[in-house]
């Protein structure tokens, strides 16, 4: 007997709206009262193929919170997939719920048998809360999953590609600035020294960049000066560093008002996703700083280029090839931005909405 009084996701939810904002295809709510699951689904565009963004598995605050997330997220895997140049759409899910509570066999294939009636028009994969080990109980129902352990015939961990990629963005972006790409002598401050940060301070180490660290785990930074040389820095003094590179390979939002005033660097260039707290403002103070910001979805696209090739069969030389394919690219948006008079995030998602376009007109002949 449903409760009437109870309010409902869909009597909560502005689901329309912000679906047709956004232009998404297709919003998948999955639902299963034994094993606990609540899931989204969103698919935001399948212009260019298959939708594939990770599951993200988090207690949201709110029903409302875990809609907007996924609508937010799935957009923006569209615009990486595409400015990366690879066939591929834009899609995300989100479990609601805590990951450490709720998790199990049960959920994951349940949630697997979800993904398997979408026929392939949504791939999933890996992402905040969910670990290979859940996607390998999601392949027991679907076959529509990536980012499985390597002795299971994935990709294993991205990193090391998405880091390669981020430093041809770094790469680029020093040669539009000092007209080399050379980072030997140059100083880089690296936030967050984790799976992406850690083997990006390698790269730079064996480039001979001089290497500021900063992070909230003390055994990452003693390991990091040790190995590398590299020079710990106090979290709260990162922004006031005199230096040619900051690389923000922590949480989003880093950009903002704050922090951008307080900058004393020539390039942004780093691994987090959304780094902008407010894409057109704060893109737009960076340009005014004179800084040259390489967009974050298109330097960090290594990921999503590792599962990619995961898909059409894994290859780990392909998809640093892919990556570093980067380079070139982050080059060219950052000349339009500068011809256009436009910031380099603007840059990017035109790049990125007329492969869309071009793409959508090429399939329409049949
Ligand atoms: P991670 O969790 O391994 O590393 C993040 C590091 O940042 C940790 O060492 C953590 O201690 C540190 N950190 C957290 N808060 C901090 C703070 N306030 N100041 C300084 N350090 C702080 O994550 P990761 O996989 O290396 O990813 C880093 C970023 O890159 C994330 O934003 C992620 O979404 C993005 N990204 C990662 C990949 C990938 O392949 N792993 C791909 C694309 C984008």
């Amino acid at each position: 007997m449903i409760d009437l009084k109870e309010k409902t996701v869909l009597q909560d939810a502005r689901i329309f709206g912000p679906m047709s904002e956004f232009e998404h295809e297709q919003v998948m709510l999955c639902h299963d009262k034994e094993t606990g699951l609540k899931a989204i689904i969103a698919i935001h565009n399948t212009v260019l193929g298959p939708g594939l963004g990770g599951t993200r598995f988090f207690n949201y605050s709110s029903e409302n919170d875990a809609l907007r997330d996924v609508l937010r997220l799935s957009r923006g895997m569209t615009y990486k997939a595409a400015i990366s140049g690879l066939n591929l759409g834009g899609a995300k899910a989100v479990i609601i719920g805590d990951p450490n509570v709720l998790k199990s066999e049960g959920l994951f294939r349940k949630f697997g048998r979800f993904i398997q009636n979408l026929n392939g028009k949504y791939i999933t994969a890996e992402d905040v809360g969910t670990t290979t080990r859940d996607m390998e109980y999601i392949s027991m129902e679907t076959k529509y999953v990536v980012g499985l352990p390597e002795i299971k015939g994935g990709g294993g961990d991205p990193s090391p590609v998405t880091a390669y990629g981020v430093f041809m963005g770094m790469k680029a972006s020093a040669n539009y600035v000092y007209g080399t790409d050379s980072l030997n002598g140059k100083t880089v401050a690296v936030q967050g020294i984790g799976k992406v940060g850690w083997h990006l301070v390698e790269r730079l180490y064996k480039e001979g960049a001089k290497i500021y660290v900063s992070d909230i785990n003390d055994t990452q930074l003693k390991k990091a000066a040790s190995e590398f040389g590299a020079i710990v820095v106090d979290s709260q003094d990162l922004f006031d560093l005199n230096i040619d590179i900051f690389a923000p390979c922590a949480m989003g939002a880093i950009l903002n008002t704050n922090t951008i005033e307080r900058l004393k660097c020539s390039i942004v260039s780093g691994a987090a996703n959304n780094q902008l707290e407010h894409e057109d403002e704060h893109g737009t103070m960076l340009k005014e700083k004179g800084i040259i910001y390489a967009p974050d979805f298109l330097i960090n696209a290594g990921g999503l280029i590792n599962v990619y090739s995961e898909y059409t069969g894994y290859n780990r030389e392909i998809a640093l090839g892919q990556a570093e394919d980067i380079y070139d690219t982050t080059l060219e948006i950052l000349k339009t931005a500068n011809q256009e008079n436009i910031h380099t995030q603007k840059a990017a998602i035109m790049l990125a909405e007329k492969r869309i376009r071009q793409m959508k007109s090429v399939k329409s002949t049949i």
